[in-house]
């Protein structure tokens, strides 16, 4: 019970004198600052991310002024963001349809496999473009399961000539083979 109260005066020079003691101690080490603020950054980043969402779903229309103002000051980062979304969503979709293979031949480069509609044109939903498209898909699994899948380059374009999905006489007289009767 040792602690005597203090008047407000005095408190209040307590707490500049604090104040001014913890800024020349931030002065006094530099480095113990930046770790320490590190420490502290990673130890709220979930929660911060959780708030900042948060905030953009509670303030959208601000929240799309202040990007489009970002995007336009920034037009290469911008573009690089945009690119680094669009390739995250493609990995979400073939996270959606098991992985990175050709359920026709089992072919597994990514480098050649392309996400397929395995429902033409019929009763599949319809987007604007194709980024949209993805994005839908990538936020619908089940809707994703049920009209995409993943082929190979070889695979799609066979089912492509099965589909009478090309011209084939233009594409047989290019390779001179002989042109198919339609
Ligand atoms: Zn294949």
């Amino acid at each position: 019970m040792g602690r005597r109260k203090l008047t407000p005066q005095q408190a209040e020079k307590r707490r500049l004198e604090r104040l001014q003691y913890n800024s020349d101690w931030r002065k006094r080490n530099p480095e113990r600052v930046k770790t320490r603020d590190k420490k502290y950054h990673l130890k709220y980043k979930e929660k911060r991310l959780q708030y900042s969402k948060e905030w953009r779903i509670k303030n959208k229309e601000q929240q799309r002024i202040s990007c489009a103002k970002w995007r336009a000051k920034n037009p290469e980062k911008a573009l690089l963001s945009t690119r680094r979304y669009n390739v995250r969503i493609k990995f979400i979709i073939y996270d959606h349809l098991g992985g990175f293979q050709c359920v026709k031949c089992g072919f597994t480069d990514i480098r050649a496999l392309q996400f397929d509609h395995i429902h033409q044109a019929k009763n599949s939903p319809q987007f604007g473009s194709r980024n949209s498209e993805l994005r839908y898909y990538a936020k619908n699994p089940e809707e994703c399961r049920k009209y995409l899948q993943i082929l190979c380059s070889n695979c799609n374009w066979i089912k492509r000539f099965e589909n009478d999905e090309v011209d084939h006489r233009g594409k047989a007289q290019r390779f001179g083979v002989a042109a198919r009767e339609t």
